[in-house]
């Protein structure tokens, strides 16, 4: 049975006046009133633990959202346990009604709870409305929606046959379950690493980042309300390290969907290899980590595109995203004009809270984050080689804000050229405006990682050339925009290097990583 290619969930503009803004805000309200209780779900059961966490708005540190109960060893264990009951029932089911599950909550989340994930999403994340409506509505449901559609064309994939043989490949789940570990910038990546998974036949265990959890728990609640069966996905609240611990020595233990950092990713190798001799299949560890994600102007630039590709790149959601523009390398014949039009458009760039929907930039996810990204701009106003264009100021008293910052350095190799801060923090290098291609050479060698990069340009000649040059520079590439803002079935999202796996989120590379197929030859 095939699915047709789904078109792209529509985006809902919120305008001044529009039903939908009325609705969002009065959702916004509602979730306000009163904190709620948020129970981990394990083989469908709601587990208090009377272990309760605190989880407080990161742009209204003196509101109360709710409470999540924190479980602990046996939990995981518990987790498991249910996933592996589910196991043989889940991949027992046939397709057509393991998608109609999906296919459901997909509507369900597009209409009926479309203000619940996009409210849940602004006050637990800090983000504004209108990037809340492309994660926790548009993309995910477009994950959902389309991940079906690639997975019937692959179930449809057969091998060739001949009179008197037949042959077949039966596309089947992993042997064990899936761990997926998801961090706290996307309310999508939280829905798809464990339903991508789940969909195969695979059962899930899935651990959110705590600062995902008011989210995560709306897509869990959902799911069920779809019809997910108990303990396909268990969804649960313990430290990395007691679930790394418990999955990873695991015999079923049979793969890992990530997005998080590099570090947490490199350990999770390691262990995973220590531990190889006790799992019945090698594990699928499939992941997304980390980005320095640059913009290179040419000299044949538009400047307004430049402007916009950095203004919106580097500071859409404080620049909390593995894609946003962190590293920008701009031609000296246009530098002035690109710095003051930049300038510019950051100092109109409204600060606050979420339900203030003029407001462009709001706070950073938790003070961990605040503490290390302040700490990068404290260095570069002490440090000669660097100095402040614009923004350096930052207050936690009421949420965790920094203003959008840009910092200009003559050392290309200059620290905040180099390593991810994860934050609302751009540096600028100004290049000899005929070393365009030594520039690229720069680019390249400059940071570990492979994520996303932009080129603008208006010559196709130095287009081409930067597409060779940097093609294993970024796994999404963007020729004339901003490195951000990948749309399922559009552009598949990921990068290689220190970025990741490259499996491609929302596409049947992804897919293919959680079926291990059997072929199939009988003859007569
Ligand atoms: N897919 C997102 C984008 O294209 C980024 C995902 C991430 O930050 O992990 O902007």
């Amino acid at each position: 049975f095939s699915y047709p290619l789904p078109a792209n969930e529509p985006v809902l503009q919120y305008a001044p006046g529009s039903t939908e803004r009325a609705a969002l805000k009065k959702t916004l309200a509602e979730l306000k009133k009163k904190p709620i209780e948020i129970p981990m779900y394990i083989g469908g059961k709601a587990v208090k633990t009377g272990k309760k966490v605190e989880i407080r708005p990161p742009h209204e540190l003196s509101h109360t959202l709710g409470y999540f109960h924190a479980g602990e060893e046996k939990h995981v264990h518990q987790a498991i346990d249910a996933a592996l009951k589910a196991k043989d029932a889940w991949a027992a089911m046939s397709w057509e009604n393991r998608a109609h599950i999906f296919l459901k909550a997909a509507d369900l989340m597009a209409t009926k709870y479309r203000f619940h994930m996009n409210g849940t999403t602004m006050l637990g994340q800090s983000k504004n409305a209108f990037q809340a409506e492309i994660d926790s509505a548009c993309e995910l449901i477009d994950f959902l929606r389309f991940n079906v559609h690639f997975l019937s064309e692959i179930y449809k994939q057969q091998p060739i046959s001949s009179p008197g043989m037949h042959n077949r490949m039966e596309w089947r789940p992993l042997e064990g379950f899936v761990l997926a570990v998801t961090p706290f910038n996307f309310t999508a990546i939280g829905g798809n690493l464990p339903t991508s998974a789940a969909m195969c036949g695979n059962v899930v265990v899935w651990k959110p980042a705590n600062t995902q959890i008011y989210s995560a728990q709306m897509t869990m609640r959902i799911l069920k309300e779809a019809g997910l069966p108990d303990g396909v996905i268990n969804l649960i609240y313990v430290d990395g390290p007691t679930i790394g611990k418990v999955c990873f020595s695991h015999r079923d233990f049979a793969g890992v969907h990530f997005t998080g950092s590099t570090g947490v990713f490199n350990n999770m190798w390691k262990v995973i290899g220590e531990n190889v001799a006790k799992y019945r299949s090698y594990p699928r560890i499939v992941g997304e980590t980390g980005g320095k994600d640059f913009v290179v102007a040419h000299k044949s630039a538009n400047v307004d595109a430049v402007v916009t590709a950095l203004a919106r790149g580097a500071f859409e959601f404080q620049g909390q995203k593995c894609s946003a523009a962190s590293r920008a390398y701009i031609p000296s014949n246009i530098a002035d004009e690109v710095k003051t039009k930049l300038v510019a458009a950051i100092k109109s760039m409204k600060m606050g809270t979420v339900e203030d929907f003029t407001n462009f930039v709001n706070a950073v996810i938790d003070e961990k984050a605040f503490n290390s990204i302040t700490r990068y701009i404290d260095n570069a106003k002490k440090d000669k080689k660097a100095s402040i264009l614009v923004g350096g100021n930052y207050s936690k008293k009421e949420g965790y804000f920094i203003e959008p910052t840009v910092i200009e350095t003559r050392d290309p190799k200059y620290v905040t050229m180099c390593e991810e801060i994860f934050g609302p923090v751009l540096t600028l290098h100004v290049y000899d405006a005929e070393k365009f291609e030594e520039t690229l050479a720069l680019v390249d060698s400059t940071s570990p990682y492979a994520l996303t990069g932009a080129i603008l340009s208006q010559d196709r000649e130095a287009v081409e050339l930067a597409t060779n040059k940097l093609r294993n520079a970024a796994g999404n590439f963007y020729i004339n925009d901003k490195p951000t803002g990948a749309v399922v079935g559009q552009q598949p999202f990921g990068g290689a290097r220190g970025s990741g796996t490259n499996d491609k989120a929302g596409s049947m590379i992804n897919l293919y990583r959680w079926l291990s197929a059997r072929t199939i030859k009988e003859t007569y």
